[in-house]
């Protein structure tokens, strides 16, 4: 079922669209069911969980770090984590750099936006993000490299609603790169869709959806 499920997503990707495979609450065999049907890019949001699923499955999935990142366990999963999602803070980045410097990496992440209109969602706003960008002092980040930004649409059945968020974020994706980034070669992810919400997603310019429930069934919280 679930190499099936994974099978028909991946069909619909075009090219220059890559999957994360968000298998959060999903024990081990459902990870492996997709390993085995070709799956390495995995998503998980809590940092104990990933850690215990890290350690005792096949060493070559990239782990992708996708919830809200709290600075006391980044040390965790600097050693392995391939792409950290969920940058919502210049003092999160600041502490990803120090613990990746410990651990003699340079780790991938990616800028949290605040795209939806729900209170519950974390990240930066446009406003706040321009200014840390300008501030300037991540450029003093060596072991850290931001490759492009991540948001989550509303969580709503209004399509137009969802399609504007996404092409309010490849928007700005454009003016971060263009103003901050502009020659550099690894910023060019933008991390955005879900099972209800990828389609749309990828129209608006996604090059990394986050999909769960759609490949994995629903899950038991
Ligand atoms: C859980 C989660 C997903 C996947 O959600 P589904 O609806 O199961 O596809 C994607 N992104 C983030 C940040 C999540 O927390």
């Amino acid at each position: 079922m679930i190499a099936e499920n994974l099978k028909q997503v991946l069909n619909e990707l075009p090219a220059g669209v890559r999957l994360v495979a968000v298998s959060k609450f999903h024990p081990n065999e459902a990870i492996e069911e997709a390993y085995r049907a070709g799956q390495r890019i995995f998503g998980e949001s809590k940092v104990q969980e990933m850690d215990a699923k890290h350690e005792s499955l096949p060493q070559d999935i990239e782990w992708h770090f996708i919830g809200h990142l709290q600075t006391n366990k980044v040390k965790y999963i600097v050693p392995y984590v391939a792409l950290i999602h969920g940058i919502d803070s210049y003092k999160l980045l600041a502490e990803v750099d120090k613990q990746a410097a410990k651990a003699n990496r340079t780790v991938r992440c990616l800028l949290q936006l605040y795209i939806a209109q729900e209170e519950t969602k974390f990240g930066f706003s446009f406003e706040e993000c321009r200014e840390m960008l300008q501030a300037g002092e991540w450029k003093n980040l060596h072991n850290v490299q931001i490759c492009g930004l991540m948001g989550m649409a509303s969580n709503t059945d209004n399509v137009e609603q969802i399609r504007k968020e996404f092409c309010s974020l490849h928007e700005f994706f454009e003016e971060v790169k263009s103003t901050w980034f502009a020659g550099s070669d690894s910023f060019k992810e933008l991390s955005m869709g879900m099972s209800h919400d990828y389609h749309e997603a990828i129209a608006a310019g996604s090059t990394l959806v986050r999909v769960g429930s759609k490949i994995f069934g629903e899950r038991n919280y």
